[in-house]
């Protein structure tokens, strides 16, 4: 709060694509798609029209005991894309890790195996900051505090490319990562009721990004194990790494996959756990208490469906995934001209960029957010680490000017 006293908070009025604007005139082009929600920019029309029709339907009924067109055909739709058929609806991230979790521990106490009740994650994870998601979360500045308050969990090694050995080929170091979490199931699976992680990329720790052999291993090693994965694709989805889902990429099939973020392409709070016929039918029953009792208020909400359907349907009409490759050549053909910089590990995924500056300056996390905004550029480097996560509809001389201005940015702060 006190660091405000130096940089005020920003008023934005409003935002067109890229840009945020405020009550100035002055224009910031949103590099991180306003903390990685807006896929298809501000203002984008065919959302914003898909949510006046159904403001004039009907905005919200209560899921329980009721349901309504948008929250079907989004269930549908989503279960095609997935794979998995059943859907759970909350409106934030942290509460699709907390039913995730929640639903795996109750669906082997209804399988007889009460004794399932830990959960393993990555190294340097990110997937909440409530109670039960920051369990499974570690990065020490969000968990430290609150430790006395959270259940324990058991990190695994983290596959993250950078913390290869040096003549270890990402693939290998992966590998190796996945062997540890094969030895540590092998003495503890009878506790542990799953395994929690961001497929191919850690964002919220840096943008760790990894091999997806690591994913196709440790999906054949849960499955020995009887141990649940959950992919966390909170961030990833929705195209960011290439495909509609990471997973795909390694053509595996998670027990449940937790969506949010970029979900209704950012218009309004929605979040979704998904899972599968066989966790499905463990809770069909007569007996109220084998039924998986938790609700939010505002589950399912018919306008947010509604923006999730319309940003669904931008991907098709689009083909966004096709054209996203484009963007991609375009940015790694300019990258790649960058030359001498104090720069380490630049990395790419899909629509995600990342670098790490060599900086003996403490600062350079402030100075450089402080500096790249005063020209027009919302980025929030982590740590060291500076990345991109435009929306997909960047255009070139857009990508330019980030790239120019990050590039001379670097050197100025580093
Ligand atoms: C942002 C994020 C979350 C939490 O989502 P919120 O909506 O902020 O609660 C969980 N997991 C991952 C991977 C995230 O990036």
């Amino acid at each position: 709060m006190k660091a405000h006293e130096q940089l005020p908070l920003l008023p934005i009025a409003c935002a067109e694509g890229v840009w945020l604007e405020d009550f100035e005139g002055k224009k910031y082009l949103d590099g991180v798609s306003s903390w990685w929600v807006n896929l298809f920019g501000h203002n984008e029309p065919r959302i914003k029209a898909a949510i006046s029709l159904q403001l004039n339907q009907l905005e919200h009924v209560m899921l329980a005991g009721f349901t309504h067109e948008p929250v079907v055909q989004l269930s549908e739709k989503l279960g095609q894309l997935t794979g998995l058929g059943h859907c759970f609806y909350a409106s934030d991230g942290a509460s699709a890790t907390e039913i995730a979790l929640k639903m795996s521990f109750h669906y082997w106490r209804n399988s007889g195996l009460s004794n399932k009740t830990k959960f393993l994650s990555l190294q340097n994870s990110y997937h909440g900051e409530t109670i039960g998601a920051l369990s499974v979360t570690d990065v020490a500045i969000f968990k430290d505090t609150y430790a006395p308050l959270l259940q324990q969990s058991m990190q695994m090694p983290s596959p993250d490319a950078r913390l290869a050995e040096a003549g270890e080929s990402a693939e290998a170091y992966a590998l190796r990562c996945a062997e540890f979490v094969e030895k540590y199931l092998a003495h503890h699976h009878a506790d542990i009721a799953a395994f929690i992680i961001e497929p191919l990329i850690q964002c919220a720790g840096g943008m760790g990004m990894y091999s997806p052999v690591y994913l196709k291993r440790v999906r054949e090693i849960c499955t020995k194990y009887q141990v649940h994965l959950i992919a966390d694709e909170i961030a990833v989805g929705f195209g960011r790494t290439g495909t509609m889902f990471a997973c795909e990429q390694a053509e595996i099939k998670p027990d449940f996959i937790c969506l949010s973020k970029g979900i209704t392409g950012g218009y309004l709070p929605l979040s979704v756990t998904l899972t599968t016929d066989e966790v499905y039918q463990a809770f069909y029953d007569d007996s109220v208490v084998r039924g998986f009792l938790h609700s939010h208020s505002y589950t399912g909400n018919a306008l947010a469906c509604s923006a999730a359907l319309a940003t669904l349907a931008i991907f098709e009409q689009d083909q966004t995934l096709i054209k996203n490759q484009n963007t991609q050549a375009y940015i790694n053909a300019q990258l790649a001209s960058w030359g001498n910089m104090p720069i380490k590990h630049l990395r790419h995924q899909g629509m995600i960029w990342a670098f790490d500056v060599t900086t003996t300056s403490s600062k350079f996390q402030h100075n450089f957010y402080q500096q790249a905004l005063l020209q027009g550029l919302l980025l929030r480097p982590i740590g060291n680490t500076v990345y991109f996560m435009p929306p997909y509809i960047i255009g070139e001389s857009e990508v330019d000017f980030m790239l120019s201005t990050t590039q001379s940015l670097v050197m100025a702060c580093a």
